[in-house]
């Protein structure tokens, strides 16, 4: 079978079942806790598009898990199924900023790339924040500045509450005006962020301003 779940369809499930976990814990009304369940296997369907009979095998039967064991089973199981980030370089990510001298690069090698709906570094002595995700079957890069929040915040990529940083990218719509500035409030630490993300409509409704 062909790996088709990606990083933020898989923690989609995840939080479903975690949320069905919590309510297993919180209720013994059977009516209520089937309700969540059916909620769940409906919400999870609805994400995924053009399943073969056998990957929609795969993603049935979440309102009918019943013990903590069985949950965490139909995640492990799932596991082998993850697609995964595309397996970049060094040298491919200064390939995609060209103009950055000295580019800092993250410790790739001990990167989970099944994990990661975009990579994102700081190069924290220039205040610097780099992304690159995929955009129309091919590599981004987008680079932009942040200043960390005083206080924690929601971040708009994941809407996880977290520590968050004002991140802002720029661009220039038309050569006769100036460059205009997008700002939003992200997670400071992109592992966190990878792991809360559930959709990638908000990330490419930031990143595709530029
Ligand atoms: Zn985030």
């Amino acid at each position: 079978m062909e790996h088709f779940i990606s990083n933020e369809q898989f923690n989609m499930i995840k939080s479903q079942i975690i949320g069905m976990q919590r309510q297993a814990n919180v209720t013994s009304d059977e009516g209520v806790k089937t309700a969540v369940k059916e909620a769940a296997e409906a919400k999870v369907h609805d994400i995924f598009q053009h399943l073969t009979p056998d990957q929609e095998k795969l993603i049935s039967g979440i309102a009918s898990l019943e013990t903590e064991e069985e949950r965490t089973k139909f995640l492990m199981d799932l596991m082998p199924y993850r697609t995964s980030f595309p397996d970049v370089t060094p040298a491919d990510l200064r390939g995609l900023f060209p103009k950055v001298k000295k580019l800092p690069v993250p410790d790739l090698e001990n990167m989970d790339f099944r994990a990661l709906t975009y990579l994102g570094w700081k190069d924290i002595g220039q205040s610097k924040q780099y992304f690159v995700y995929v955009r129309d079957g091919k590599l981004k890069g987008i680079q932009g500045r942040y200043v960390i929040s005083a206080k924690k915040g929601i971040c708009s990529l994941c809407n996880r509450f977290g520590d968050v940083a004002l991140t802002s990218i720029q661009n220039k719509p038309r050569e006769s005006e100036g460059l205009k500035s997008y700002g939003q409030y992200i997670c400071y630490d992109s592992k966190e962020c990878n792991q809360s993300i559930q959709d990638s409509a908000q990330l490419e409704a930031f990143l595709g301003q530029v």
